[in-house]
C-alpha cells in the first residue's frame, strides 16, 4: 500500500450576516479538507484549522515528501514532515497543515484494518458524548445581550446542558452578556465564557471575579495566548477554571503551559496541534500534569468525526467508578457545508452525539456536497 495522491479541498460559503469574536471576522465560512488517495484506492481525509489558503500551500509541499510512501507509517511519516520546517516551523501554519496529512493517514490506517480510529487508539470507552453549543458571537446589527440570551436559550430548549458563549470585547457589556445568559438559560445548565483572548490581565482577573457569581464552567483564553506568565496570574487573582490551548501545537507548544499550571483544562485542537499522532502525546502529558483535557473543535464533520474518534478512547484521569466524561465542542454558529459532505451527518440528540463506528473517522463523504460548496478562486 503506498500513497499516490494529496488533494486540498477548499469550501466556502458567504454567510448572510456576518458575526465575530474578540479577535475574529468571520464574513464567510471557509475550511480546508485534505484527501490521501492510495495506490489500492483507500482513501482517508482530514482537515486543517485555520486558514484555508497558506495551510493549502503547505499542505501542497508536504505532499511531495508522501508520494510512493507508506500510508501507514504515521509515526514516521509525523518526525519526518515536522522536521522538513522546524527551523521556520515548529506551531502555527507548519503544525495545522501536518495535522490534516495526519488525521487522514488515520482514516486511512483503520480503513486498511476495518475499524474505527479509536479501536487503533488503544479501544472505544464510550460510544456517545454529550456536547456542548458553541455560538453566542457578537452578530452586527443586532443588540448583543438580547441576541446572546435569545440565542443560548434556544439551545437548552433543543436539548443541550451546556453552552459556551463569546466575551472578551469590553467588560462592562461582557458582564450584562453572562448575567442575561444565566437568566436565560436557567441555574442547572453549564456555561462556559470564552474571551478569545480579547483581555489584558487587569481586566481578565476583574471578570473572572465578577463573573464567579454565574457558576462559570470555565474562562477560556483569558489573554494572548504567547503570554503564559499572564495565564498564570489570571488563574491566580480570580477563581473561575481556566482553560486554553486551541493555538498552542504540538507537545513542545503544551510543555511549559502544563509544567507551570497555566491552564486547568486544557483545549488542543486535534487538526490544529499535530493530529492523533501528537494529540496523543499531549494527552499523555496532561495527564501527567493532572490536567483536563477538553478538545477544541472548529471545523466541518470531517474534524468532528475525527475528535469524536479520539475522545472515544480517551482514558478518564482519575479512573474511577463514575469517571469525569468528555465533553464535546459543537459548534452552532452558521455553516451549510459542515454536516452536509458527510452522508450521514453528526448530529446530537438531547445534546448527545453519537461516536461514529465505521472504519477510520466513520463517515463517508458526499463528493456532491464537496463540489457545490467548492471555493471558487475570485469569487
Ligand atoms: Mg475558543
Amino acid at each position: 500500500m503506498k500513497i499516490a495522491e494529496v488533494h486540498t479541498h477548499i469550501l466556502d460559503h458567504k454567510l448572510d450576516v456576518a458575526f465575530e469574536s474578540a479577535s475574529m471576522r468571520f464574513d464567510r465560512r471557509q475550511h480546508i479538507l485534505v484527501e490521501i488517495v492510495c495506490d489500492d484506492g483507500t482513501t482517508g481525509w482530514g482537515e486543517c484549522l485555520g486558514p484555508a489558503l497558506p495551510n493549502g500551500a503547505i499542505v501542497k509541499a508536504y505532499a511531495t515528501r508522501l508520494i510512493g510512501r507508506n500510508p501507514l507509517d504515521t509515526e514516521i511519516l509525523w518526525q519526518e514532515l515536522y522536521n522538513l520546517f522546524r527551523d521556520q516551523g515548529q506551531r502555527g501554519l507548519a503544525v495545522t497543515a501536518l495535522s490534516g496529512i495526519d488525521v487522514a493517514l488515520w482514516d486511512i490506517k483503520g480503513k486498511r484494518f476495518g475499524v474505527p480510529v479509536s479501536v487503533l487508539l488503544g479501544g472505544r470507552l464510550r460510544e456517545s458524548v454529550r456536547a456542548y453549543a458553541t455560538g453566542s458571537f457578537r452578530r452586527d446589527g443586532v443588540d448583543r445581550v438580547a441576541d446572546n440570551a435569545a440565542e443560548c436559550a434556544g439551545h437548552i430548549a433543543a436539548g443541550f446542558n451546556a453552552v459556551k458563549i463569546k466575551i472578551g470585547f469590553d467588560p462592562k457589556t461582557d458582564l450584562a452578556v453572562i448575567a442575561a445568559v444565566r437568566e436565560a438559560i436557567g441555574p442547572q445548565a453549564r456555561l462556559m465564557i470564552d474571551a478569545n483572548h480579547g483581555y489584558d490581565v487587569r481586566e481578565a482577573v476583574a471578570v473572572g471575579q465578577a463573573a464567579q457569581q454565574y457558576d462559570i464552567d470555565w474562562f477560556e483564553e483569558p489573554v494572548i495566548p504567547e503570554q503564559l506568565g499572564a495565564y498564570r496570574a489570571v488563574r491566580a487573582g480570580q477563581p473561575i477554571p481556566v482553560a486554553g490551548g486551541e493555538t498552542w501545537h504540538g507537545r513542545f507548544g503544551f510543555r511549559e503551559p502544563l509544567e507551570t499550571r497555566c491552564i486547568d483544562i486544557a483545549q488542543p485542537d486535534l487538526c490544529g496541534t499535530g493530529g492523533f499522532t501528537e494529540m496523543r502525546r499531549i494527552a499523555d502529558m496532561a495527564a501527567l500534569h493532572g490536567v483536563r483535557l477538553v478538545p477544541h473543535v472548529w471545523g466541518t464533520v470531517v474534524q468532528i468525526a475525527a475528535s469524536l474518534q479520539f475522545m472515544a478512547a480517551l482514558l478518564p484521569d482519575p479512573p474511577r467508578r463514575e469517571p469525569i466524561e468528555p465533553i464535546l465542542e459543537f459548534d452552532r454558529t452558521p455553516n451549510p457545508f459542515r454536516q452536509a459532505i458527510a452522508r450521514t451527518p453528526i448530529e446530537h440528540e438531547n445534546g448527545v452525539v453519537r461516536i461514529p463506528d465505521g472504519p477510520g473517522l466513520g463517515i463517508e463523504i458526499d463528493r456532491d456536497a464537496l463540489a457545490e460548496f467548492a471555493w471558487k478562486d475570485g469569487a
